[in-house]
């Protein structure tokens, strides 16, 4: 539904992670305000505007947020949709619910690729041991057991090899609804930040090119006129319109000879798009804030060579990484724990090559000192 566009508004963020603290960090600049609702004591974003600390299916800590807020959306997929609904009744709440729906099981959101065209892998729902066994039979080994609901950084997710592999598998994921799902052999993975405003306008920034270890992003590249871009804009674009999509939208696929297959959509800013900060005219926060608010949006053109390396589990000392030409700092100001994401570096350069060379000396800084990252 396209409303009127608003002046200065006070957005509700559900959720108060980094990427709360990254939207509001663009969107105090452009004159908001924020309120956002999370459990945790002190989360990174509340240093940003009120915190309102409740559980994210509290009904009266949502109501209070739609009270008093203009517009709401979120920065974390996993929110019950039920708690949801009666809100956004009351209040505009972008992305809207159908998309939480459908981004939230990992079955729903293959169907729905599926059913615009896009290709997704081989895969076959999975409820009981007797599923995942006839599912090997129809998909073949290698394959991933996934949980359909709250996965993310590779978790709930199981490898098998060998039909005997299915028990073990079956308990791992404790007997919840799962999907079998095909291994890919990509070639490389890509994602594709999107973003299209509530009066309809739309963009694209270009891919950016991820590794990950142990299934969490670790570096993302942005290549220069990447052969894959129209392609994955044409999909984004399918998926933008089914939708009728407001805010950020997160694609990531897996490239086989030289095609796209999408692996999974996320419905909000992205880790991959964290080089947007640094890198592009205008970054993928800013931009979900000015979606949202359907004010015009930013370009999304690369103006420096840029590389995003992720800190995880121990933050390194800054200051070698600092004194490394082009490299920006983002700490959200986290407790270290291993596994979990407490900063990135974002590199820029005018060329490449700079920024590559540079790219490697930041790696060594921050994986050649023990303990720096995990
Ligand atoms: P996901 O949580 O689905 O994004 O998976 C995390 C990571 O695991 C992906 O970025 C891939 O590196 C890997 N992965 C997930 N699904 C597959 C697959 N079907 N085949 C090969 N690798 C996969």
């Amino acid at each position: 539904m396209t409303q009127p566009p608003l002046e200065r508004a006070h957005i509700g963020i559900i959720g108060a992670g980094q990427l709360g603290q990254m939207i509001a960090l663009a969107g105090l600049a452009l004159g908001h305000e924020f309120t956002f609702l999370d459990p945790s004591h002190r989360p990174p974003a509340a240093r940003l505007g009120r915190h309102i600390q409740a559980e994210f299916d509290d009904q009266s800590a949502l109501e209070r947020l739609a009270v008093e807020c203009d517009v709401l959306t979120f920065e974390f997929e996993n929110v019950p949709v039920s708690a949801l609904e009666p809100i956004s009744r009351q209040q505009t709440l972008y992305p809207d619910t159908r998309v939480l729906r459908i981004a939230q099981d990992r079955l729903q959101e293959k169907a729905f690729l599926a059913q615009l065209g896009i290709p997704v892998a081989p895969h076959a729902a999975v409820d009981s041991l007797d599923d995942l066994q006839a599912a090997i039979a129809q998909i073949g080994l290698p394959a991933l057991l996934k949980t359909r609901r709250l996965g993310y950084d590779g978790k709930g997710q199981v490898v098998l090899r060998h039909p005997t592999d299915a028990p073990a598998a079956w308990d791992a994921v404790q007997s919840q609804p799962c999907v079998l799902e095909a291994f890919v052999p990509f070639s490389r993975e890509v994602s594709l930040i999107a973003v299209r405003s509530r009066v309809g306008e739309q963009s694209f920034y270009p891919l950016g090119q991820n590794r990950h270890a142990q299934g969490i992003l670790h570096r993302t590249d942005v290549p220069t006129n990447d052969p894959a871009q129209p392609q994955a804009e044409d999909y984004a674009r399918r998926v933008l319109t089914a939708l009728d999509y407001v805010g950020v939208l997160a694609i990531e696929f897996f490239e086989v000879d030289g095609q796209l297959m999408a692996n999974e959509m996320a419905p909000r800013v992205h880790n991959s798009g964290h080089w947007t900060q640094n890198g592009a005219a205008t970054s993928q926060f800013e931009n979900h804030v000015r979606a949202i608010l359907g004010w015009p949006l930013g370009s999304t053109e690369r103006t420096r060579a840029s590389v995003m390396l992720n800190l995880i589990g121990r933050l390194p000392d800054a200051r070698p990484l600092l004194a490394l030409p082009g490299t920006h700092w983002h700490d959200y100001g986290k407790e270290p724990r291993s596994g979990r994401k407490l900063g990135h570096l974002n590199i820029t350069s005018a060329n490449e090559a700079d920024c590559r060379a540079v790219a490697a000396r930041a790696e060594a800084l921050i994986f050649g000192n023990p303990g720096s990252a995990v």
